[in-house]
């Protein structure tokens, strides 16, 4: 995650190429399964790839995908909290997510000029409201459009560790939260599975490296637990993160080498190239460090995050079981609408791997 820039400036560019088609070309079928969704209104289409209105069908899912979510993680006694989808652009920038990712953050600008800059704002709307070609629409009213001190979240975690941080050294136990925020990642994409605002639920551990890898280890398991109660194919492997530039391969093997992030993955609208639907990513003390988060001993606190797409499993489940969720499976049915406990419980206690 946070590989040197020296280093990493060392890359080719042919290997950049290479990087950078790892999140290539759409095929047919991401268009097919967006097409089907937005034909049957599962999905609105706002005009904009990547941009999507949902349906009460499509909702109902989430929601019960969560209660899901919640229940497989209730021994966890996890701290819920839950933010805006925007966080303190200082956090932001100390972050560190704009060497990674500078190409997927989106910030926010507002307005804040006087009555002259009104004035010109206005002139400037004036000559485009009225023109449909999205190439003769001038951007010039943005001109004076300032940064604003939020930006949008990049990960439901985030805004999560400057606030442990401001509370102080852990408990012995370490810490344990809740987090659910829709996020922003600024690559536009017909795959519907690529959306540029989407929701993740994430269980985020801190504490000792132990606490934390025992706990990334469990997610794996419950997570591989709940996609195969959804009668989901899956498999795991390590993630290969589309780190950005030059330095990108290097971080990306980097990540890889180290193990530091697994990816459950799923074929969703490219069945060529299964779609990461849930992410276990342990950060060894990168978030621990950049904010001065303390174990019980005083040492840099470890952290690890386990994140659940809310869209993308639920566009999975529409892509396995077809649109119409009546005629889904009947285990997949009572995990959703029926006695989601019972099945959770036993799948738990068939894992032997409770809190
Ligand atoms: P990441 O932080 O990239 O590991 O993302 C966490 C989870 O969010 C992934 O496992 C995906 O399920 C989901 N996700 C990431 N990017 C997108 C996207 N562009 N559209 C929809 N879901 C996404
Ligand atoms: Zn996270």
């Amino acid at each position: 995650m946070n590989m040197p820039t020296e280093q990493a400036a060392m890359i080719s560019a042919d290997e950049q190429a290479q990087t950078q088609e790892t999140q290539a070309p759409y095929d047919k079928s991401d268009v097919t399964l967006r097409d089907r969704l937005i034909e049957a209104g599962i999905l609105l289409d706002t005009g904009e790839d990547g941009l999507y209105g949902r349906s009460e069908v499509f909702e109902d899912i989430v929601e019960r995908l969560n209660q899901a979510i919640t229940m497989l993680g209730a021994d966890q006694h996890a701290e819920v909290l839950r933010f805006p989808p925007a966080m303190r652009r200082r956090d932001f920038e100390d972050s560190e997510y704009l060497k990674s990712f500078p190409n997927l953050a989106g910030t926010i600008h507002s307005f804040q000029g006087n009555d002259r800059g009104h004035h010109r704002l206005l002139e400037a709307l004036d000559k485009i409201v009225h023109i449909g070609e999205e190439e003769e629409r001038s951007d010039d009213w943005m001109d004076q459009q300032k940064p604003t001190r939020l930006v949008l979240t990049p990960a439901a975690c985030y805004p999560i560790y400057p606030l442990v941080a401001k509370r102080g050294k852990l408990a012995e136990q370490g810490a344990i939260f809740d987090a659910f925020s829709y996020c922003f990642r600024h690559e536009p994409s017909i795959d519907p599975g690529r959306m540029q605002m989407f929701r993740m639920r994430e269980y985020i551990r801190v504490g000792s490296p132990e606490q934390v890898m025992d706990f990334r280890q469990k997610w794996i398991e419950r997570g591989s637990l709940l996609v195969g109660l959804l009668g989901l194919p899956f498999e795991i492997d390590l993630a290969n993160d589309p780190f950005f530039g030059r330095g990108g391969k290097i971080v990306a093997d980097s990540q890889r080498e180290q193990q530091l992030k697994f990816e459950l993955l799923v074929p969703v609208a490219t069945p060529d190239r299964p779609t990461a639907c849930l992410s276990f990513n342990y950060h060894q003390d990168h978030f621990g460090e950049l904010w001065h988060i303390r174990q019980a001993d005083d040492q840099v606190a470890h952290t690890a995050c386990v994140g659940f797409g809310m869209e993308r499993t639920t566009l999975a489940l529409f892509r396995h079981h077809g649109l119409d969720v009546e005629a889904w499976p009947a285990q997949v049915r009572q995990l959703l609408w029926g006695d989601k406990a019972s099945l959770i419980e036993q799948g738990l206690a068939n894992l032997g791997n409770k809190a």
